[in-house]
């Protein structure tokens, strides 16, 4: 079920838009957002398609839609994907279905999106809202990336040096969460949305126009 409010006149509405998280490798978005789908049964999640290998805690359909090269890129030529981007060397992109349907029911979609996509999206939703996630220091992004053991040496290495890059795209976006705790970090990512929906812009977006 979506969100629905009810307006004094009797009236429902849903208040539905994407939450767009971004931030560097290793920082935890992923568990951020899946905080947030356990705790918030009107959120989606938007499963990305890849042309990465899965690895072995990872469900095809589930946490990605793993697909062959020449398969993306026919989903992307076919007008499939809302954006799309190369990611350390993979791509990586955002089926319509994982994302339409779900804003059509009144949903929220959360979705894990590289700094690229971030910006292709702010352009597909303006009215999307846009959080940035940080760690506390860059030796603590290493060594959890070190830590979660799911990349080789070399990748390790890309992931890092991409981090730096991606840490200054921070400014396009509208919120920085800092992930120095998981359960303090994911309980500002929901503040944030519940504020979000509260919003008398997203409410009566028209209220306003002729008044003086
Ligand atoms: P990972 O391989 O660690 O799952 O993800 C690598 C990066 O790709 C992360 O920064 C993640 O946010 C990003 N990513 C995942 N799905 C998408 C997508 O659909 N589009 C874009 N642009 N980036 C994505």
């Amino acid at each position: 079920m979506g969100r629905s409010i009810i307006l004094p006149e009797g009236k429902s509405k849903n208040v539905a838009f994407p939450v767009v998280v971004s931030g560097p490798s290793g920082v935890g978005k992923t568990c951020l957002c899946r905080g947030v789908l356990a705790d918030c049964d009107d959120v989606a999640y938007s499963v990305s398609a890849t042309t990465r290998n899965r690895r072995d805690n990872e469900v095809n359909g589930r946490d990605y839609h793993f697909v062959e090269p020449d398969r993306f890129r026919a989903m992307a030529q076919a007008g499939e994907l809302l954006e799309w981007a190369e990611v350390h060397g993979d791509l990586y992109g955002t089926p319509r279905h994982s994302v339409l349907p779900f804003l059509a029911q009144g949903k929220l979609v959360i979705m894990d999106l590289d700094v690229q996509g971030g910006l292709s999206m702010r352009k597909v939703f303006p009215g999307g809202v846009f959080v940035f996630v940080v760690p506390p220091s860059f030796e603590i992004l290493e060594e959890r990336l070190r830590t979660r053991r799911t990349e080789s040496e070399d990748a390790l290495e890309t992931r890092l040096r991409n981090a730096r890059e991606e840490m200054k795209f921070r400014k396009h976006y509208d919120y920085m969460v800092v992930n120095d705790d998981l359960d303090d970090a994911l309980s500002r990512l929901k503040s944030i949305i519940a504020a979000e929906k509260c919003s008398m812009q997203r409410l009566f977006p028209c209220d306003g126009e002729g008044v003086a």
